[in-house]
C-alpha cells in the first residue's frame, strides 16, 4: 500500500525535549536549560494544574459542557459571539480549519519566509501550493502591507505572524488594515497572534467586525503555558462563523484542555509573571549578548551567530537548548526563548563562550 505522492509535504522539524537531548548526552534533564520551542519557563498556570488533577476522574465523557464554557467565556473576553470562537486543538489545529474551509485543490496561498512552518504544511495538505513574500534581514525582517502586496497575486490565503516567529517583528495594525482592504474579498488574511500576549500593540480583533477577510489564530501553548494540552483558538468575522459546525473534529479540545483553559485565563497572576518576566529575558539577552540580535515582540530572541548548526550544538553540549534557525532559512541566526531569570543569565553566557 503506498500514500498519496507526499514528497512536497515538508515534515515539521520541532524544537528539540528535553528528555530527547538529555538522553542523547546522558544528563540528568533537570540540568538541562531548554529555550527552544517558545514554551512558558514559569509553567503552566498553578490554578489549570489544580483543575487538571481534579478532572482526571471525569475523562471517560466528552467534553460538551467545558466546550462550551470556554467558548462562551472567550467570547465574552473578546466581545464576539460564541459562534466567532473556533476552538482547535492548538492554533495548528485552528489553521487546519481554515484550509479546510477556504482551500480547494490547486489553491495557492501566501505565507512568510521566514516563517512558521506549519502555514505550508496545512495549506499543503489540503491540496494547496504556497507561495512566499520575503521579510529581509537587510530591512530588520520589517512587515508591511508593502512587503506583502509586492507578493500577493490573488492567493487564497494570506498568512501574516505578528509577532512574528522567528524574528520578532511586528506588524502595525493599520498596516494590517491596509492589506486587508487591498486584497481581493476572496482572500482570507489571516492574523496569527500567538505571541499577542507578549506584545503591547493592538489585537486585530478590531478588524473582524469591518472585514469579513480577516481571521485570527490565538493560543493557550504560549503565555499560559499549556502547549501539552494542545488547546487554540480562532476568532472569525460573524459572516461564515457557522462553517466551524461542518469542519471541525467533534470536540476539537479534550476536556483537560477547556478546563484548564478556563482556570489559566482567570490566573491573572500566572499571565502577569509570564509576560513580565519575558520582557525582562528578552531586554536582557539583547543587552548582553555578543551577537547583533532584533527587537521582538514575542518571548524569544533572534540572534545572528554565524554557523548556527554549530552554535546550537556547542551550547547543547554545554547543557542550553536553542533553536538553530536553519530549517527557517537563517543559517546563520538561532532563536532563544525567554526562560526564567537563572535560564537566561546561564544561556546568555553559554552562547557567549561559544562564540569566542
Ligand atoms: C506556537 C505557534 C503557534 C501555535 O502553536 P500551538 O501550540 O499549536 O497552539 C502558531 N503560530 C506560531 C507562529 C507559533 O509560534
Amino acid at each position: 500500500m503506498e500514500t498519496r505522492d507526499l514528497s512536497a509535504h515538508v515534515p515539521y522539524s520541532a524544537g528539540r525535549g528535553v528528555e530527547e537531548v538529555a538522553r542523547e548526552l546522558g544528563l540528568d534533564p533537570d540540568g538541562l536549560v531548554k529555550l527552544s520551542s517558545n514554551e512558558n519557563p514559569f509553567g503552566p498556570s498553578p490554578a489549570a494544574v489544580e483543575v487538571v488533577r481534579d478532572a482526571a476522574e471525569q475523562v471517560h465523557t466528552y467534553p460538551k459542557s467545558s466546550h462550551t464554557d470556554l467558548t462562551e467565556r472567550l467570547a465574552e473576553r473578546w466581545s464576539v459571539e460564541p459562534a466567532q470562537v473556533w476552538l482547535s486543538p492548538g492554533g495548528d489545529g485552528f489553521l487546519d480549519y481554515l484550509s479546510r474551509t477556504f482551500l480547494h485543490e490547486g489553491d495557492r496561498v501566501l505565507a512568510p519566509d521566514p516563517g512558521f512552518a506549519y502555514y505550508p504544511m496545512s495549506a499543503r495538505s489540503h491540496g494547496a501550493t504556497v507561495d512566499r513574500y520575503r521579510l529581509s534581514k537587510a530591512d530588520n525582517f520589517e512587515q508591511s502591507t508593502e512587503v506583502v502586496l509586492d507578493a500577493y497575486d490573488g492567493q487564497r490565503i494570506v498568512y501574516v505572524t505578528t509577532p512574528h516567529n522567528p524574528t520578532g517583528s511586528e506588524m502595525p495594525l493599520d498596516e494590517i488594515e491596509a492589506l486587508a482592504a487591498a486584497v481581493d474579498e476572496e482572500t482570507l488574511v489571516v492574523v496569527d497572534e500567538a505571541y499577542g500576549k507578549f506584545t503591547d500593540q493592538p489585537s486585530a480583533r478590531s478588524l473582524i467586525d469591518e472585514h469579513d477577510n480577516v481571521a485570527i489564530l490565538r493560543t493557550f501553548s504560549k503565555t499560559y503555558g499549556l502547549a501539552g494540552l494542545r488547546v487554540g483558538y480562532g476568532l472569525v468575522p460573524a459572516d461564515w462563523a457557522d462553517a466551524y459546525d461542518r469542519i471541525n473534529t467533534p470536540f476539537a479540545v479534550n476536556k483537560l484542555g477547556c478546563l484548564a483553559g478556563l482556570a489559566a485565563l482567570d490566573d491573572e497572576e500566572h499571565v502577569r509573571r509570564t509576560v513580565e518576566g519575558a520582557r525582562w529575558a528578552r531586554e536582557y539577552m539583547r543587552d548582553n549578548l555578543d551577537a547583533r540580535t532584533w527587537e521582538s515582540g514575542g518571548n524569544f530572541v533572534l540572534a545572528e551567530v554565524g554557523d548556527a548548526a554549530a552554535v546550537a550544538e556547542a551550547a547543547q553540549q554545554e547543557g542550553v537548548i536553542i533553536r538553530d534557525c536553519s530549517s527557517f532559512g537563517l543559517s546563520d541566526c538561532v532563536r532563544i526563548t525567554c526562560g526564567t531569570e537563572p535560564q537566561t543569565r546561564t544561556a546568555v553566557e553559554t552562547i557567549n563562550e561559544v562564540l569566542e
